[in-house]
């Protein structure tokens, strides 16, 4: 058991910690002692988030460890991002089969880099033995009452996606048919998906309702209208097609990426017509665009497409491990 205790205390302290002079004054009390002590800031309210990342389910097994790093804080700073929320605190579990020195060295530059990039303290952690598996929980602070939601949205309203969705999703595919430099366009956005913090805090007061991609656009915004009790009508010339994906693919292939694949982790979110000039204005400082591809309306479900793109929703990553 002591061996147990001094490992975690030697991986956590070795690998992850950051020197002490980094400090801030909202960690009262940091990584080390049984729990952390925050101090959120006046007028915020806290948003927090978990998320698992398992081997082989939601990663390749050979994925380069500091793209595995990020990718695992990536998508749980994805979710804040889609509430508007500012990025101020994580916690790490981590599972591993064997404690290597150098595969956890480039995990944590991973890791590390994004939080600090982000603004998100490493507050605590847990290190056990086991298949690789990565819980990140997230803490983040957004004005109160400002969150945004997946409900919200208002028949009539636009909505709009940023960036190039179904890049991710075609990068996962060339990886696993071999593709390795990691310089691929299409692959960095599968190893190093960008959450989109900033876009999320600017779209607050703006948005009516935001979700984050991570399941395929298709499936996310089916989860964003059943919040908001309405459907959408969707226009296929209007999807933001990514110019690798155009350069490769057949147009319908390109679609189903665009549609049905996951982990991209861009911002679906609504906005009314009238605003989302000033949208697309704000994000346009951060270079990134904002598509309209369709309308909230009245009737359930998702219209204006055909139905071979509704068939193939959830896009199953890894089918050789789950069946
Ligand atoms: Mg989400």
């Amino acid at each position: 058991m002591s061996r147990t205790s001094l490992s975690e205390f030697d991986l956590i302290a070795r690998y992850l910690s950051r020197p002490a002079t980094a400090g801030r004054s909202d960690v009262v009390v940091g990584n080390g002692d049984d729990c952390a002590v925050l101090a959120l800031s006046p007028g915020q309210q806290l948003a927090v988030s978990v998320d698992t990342s398992v081997v082989d389910i939601h990663f390749p097994h050979d994925a380069p460890p500091a793209a595995i790093g990020h990718r695992a804080l990536a998508v749980a700073l994805s979710d804040l991002a889609a509430m508007g929320a500012r990025a101020r605190w994580c916690c790490l579990a981590l599972t591993l089969p064997a404690a290597d020195p150098a595969w956890l060295e480039a995990f944590a530059d991973g890791f590390r880099e994004l939080a600090e990039r982000s603004g998100c303290e490493l507050v605590g952690g847990d290190v056990t033995r086991g298949a690789l598996t990565i819980g990140v929980t997230v803490h983040g602070e957004v004005p109160a009452g400002q969150a945004l939601q997946r409900r919200g949205a208002r028949e009539g309203d636009l909505v709009a996606v940023t960036g190039y969705p179904g890049r991710a999703a075609e990068g996962l595919a060339r990886w696993q048919q071999g593709e390795r430099n990691p310089e691929h366009p299409l692959l960095e956005a599968y190893l190093r998906p960008e959450p989109r913090l900033s876009a999320g805090a600017l779209l607050r007061g703006l948005a009516t309702s935001a979700i984050d991609i991570s399941d395929g656009l298709l499936a996310d915004l089916q989860h964003l209208l059943s919040a908001s009790g309405l459907g959408a009508r969707l226009d296929l010339e209007a999807l933001p097609l990514a110019t690798p994906l155009r350069a490769t693919l057949e147009l319908d292939e390109v679609r189903q990426r665009v549609l049905n694949g996951g982990d991209d982790y861009e911002l679906l979110v609504t906005v009314a017509a009238a605003d989302l000039a000033e949208a697309q204005r704000r994000l346009s400082s951060l270079h990134l665009p904002l598509t309209p591809i369709g309308r909230i309306v009245d009737a359930e479900g998702i219209h204006g497409i055909d139905s071979r793109y509704l068939e193939r929703q959830g896009w199953d990553h890894f089918p050789e491990v789950l069946s």
